[in-house]
């Protein structure tokens, strides 16, 4: 590009971004901002990322507005977007943004009145702040499952304490930890990097951190860059590596935050997507991604390849087992909705804590501390647990539905998701947009 041609796109980029900041549009978009910004003064949590003006979060700890006028200023937004639908002839990413940024109110507004004391049950609240509902379960559906690993891993005891005993061999090493987790995000960003195109200074760092009701966590912190922190409280097994690297790292939340930022805030000027309100449907979006991520990433042979020859050694563990590991962890993984189960029976108070963990326990087959620490999960992000299992059927299914088995397709269907304000109802296959 030519000296004067540069100077003509930049001056165009600063034009555009100065007309998006004029148009009604942005004005609610920044009221909305706001209000989140406002919203975490009462909850720790909420705020989970935000990289517009610095000046804007100063102001919401300065003001410390109350939970009343929080909520009457977010229906006013409300009804001014009501008023002003996107025009029809709108392109899609333009309605898609009108419908986003209501919904993503309405859950602020339903946050609101879960602070100030209302109760939702479990489906209720999940459909307030994701915009989901999770399908029900039975003891019945978790058991065809305990049976088939009962034949998988034969002998005396408890299945809980045989598939403890059977997996304490593919622990990490905690020496081994950094380098595995080096090995396993390189692996992530690399495939993630030959079909998804990031800027060239997108980055981010890794902390080692304790005493967590999570297992690993990304915070992104804007310009392209991500701070994110695994969790060491427990023996981390081998396959939490390429899980971790894609959901926190590549292709999950971080290069979902860095295209939000790229395509959404600096190209169009749509700051309502500086800020991530934690509770918010937004979330099943993100959380559905990261884990979707990991398969498209990673399909099955890929990966028992990359972790026989690469992580398995890596980690001091034999790499001919690597085969029966992921047999019988795929066998565990369909046990997933029995914690969803789990989180709304307790969340309903149809049972106490301690049942919660026996039923995490039994049917989900954590032992006892990670069930423990899973009750911890839900009793600070209550009906989150959802976004991850039911947000990955969800994405996935949306993303099938339009690549099929294509790979090259399947990579540009993620990357438009990930850079797009879609909403759970609208991955659904009658939604309309
Ligand atoms: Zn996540």
């Amino acid at each position: 590009m030519t000296r004067a041609l540069l100077a003509a796109a930049l001056l165009a980029t600063c034009a555009m971004a100065l007309a998006a900041q004029n148009t009604p549009m942005n004005k609610l978009a920044e009221r909305y901002v706001k209000l989140v910004l406002a919203m975490g003064q009462h909850d720790a949590d909420y705020v989970d990322a935000f990289y517009g003006p610095p000046e804007w979060r100063k102001e919401a700890e300065a003001a410390k507005r109350p939970l009343a006028a929080i909520d009457a200023d977010a229906g006013d937004i409300l009804s001014q977007l009501a008023a002003a639908p996107a025009a029809s002839s709108a392109d899609e990413l333009t309605r898609l943004r009108h419908q986003h940024l209501t919904k993503q109110l309405q859950a602020l507004r339903a946050r609101v009145a879960m602070l100030q004391g209302k109760k939702l049950t479990f489906d209720e609240e999940s459909r307030a702040l994701y915009d989901a509902v999770a399908p029900t379960h039975t003891e019945g559906d978790f058991k065809k499952v305990l049976a088939e690993l009962e034949t998988r891993l034969p002998g005396q005891g408890n299945l809980i304490d045989r598939y403890d005993g059977f997996r304490s061999r593919f622990v990490i090493p905690k020496e081994r930890l950094d380098a595995v987790f080096k090995a396993a995000i390189e692996g992530c960003r690399s495939r993630t990097l030959q079909h998804v195109e990031l800027p060239a200074n997108e980055n981010f760092t890794i902390e080692y951190v304790t005493n967590k009701s999570w297992s690993g966590y990304n915070w992104y912190q804007g310009n392209y860059r991500s701070l994110i922190q695994v969790n060491t409280d427990l023996p981390i097994y081998i396959d939490r590596a390429i899980d971790l690297a894609c959901h926190e790292g590549y292709p999950g939340h971080h290069v979902y935050n860095v295209l939000l930022e790229k395509n959404l805030v600096r190209d169009r000027g749509w700051v309502e997507f500086s800020v991530y309100p934690l509770f918010s449907p937004q979330s099943l979006i993100a959380e559905g991604t990261a884990n979707y991520g990991i398969e498209v990433a990673f399909p099955r042979p890929e990966r028992l390849k990359f972790e026989r020859e690469v992580l398995f050694p890596k980690a001091g563990l034999d790499p001919k087992l690597t085969d029966e590991y992921y047999a019988v962890q795929a066998l565990v993984d369909r046990l997933s909705y029995a914690g969803n189960e789990a989180a709304r029976r307790y969340l309903n108070g149809r049972i106490d804590k301690a049942a919660a963990a026996e039923w995490i326990e039994e049917y989900a087959l954590y032992t006892r501390p990670r069930a423990e620490q899973r009750v911890r999960f839900i009793d600070q992000y209550r009906s989150y647990v959802i976004n991850y299992n039911l947000g990955k059927d969800m994405v996935a299914d949306y993303i099938t539905r339009r690549a099929g088995d294509d790979e090259r397709k399947r990579w540009n269907a993620f990357e438009e998701l990930l850079s797009s304000p879609r909403l759970p109802s609208g991955l659904a296959p009658d939604a309309r947009h």
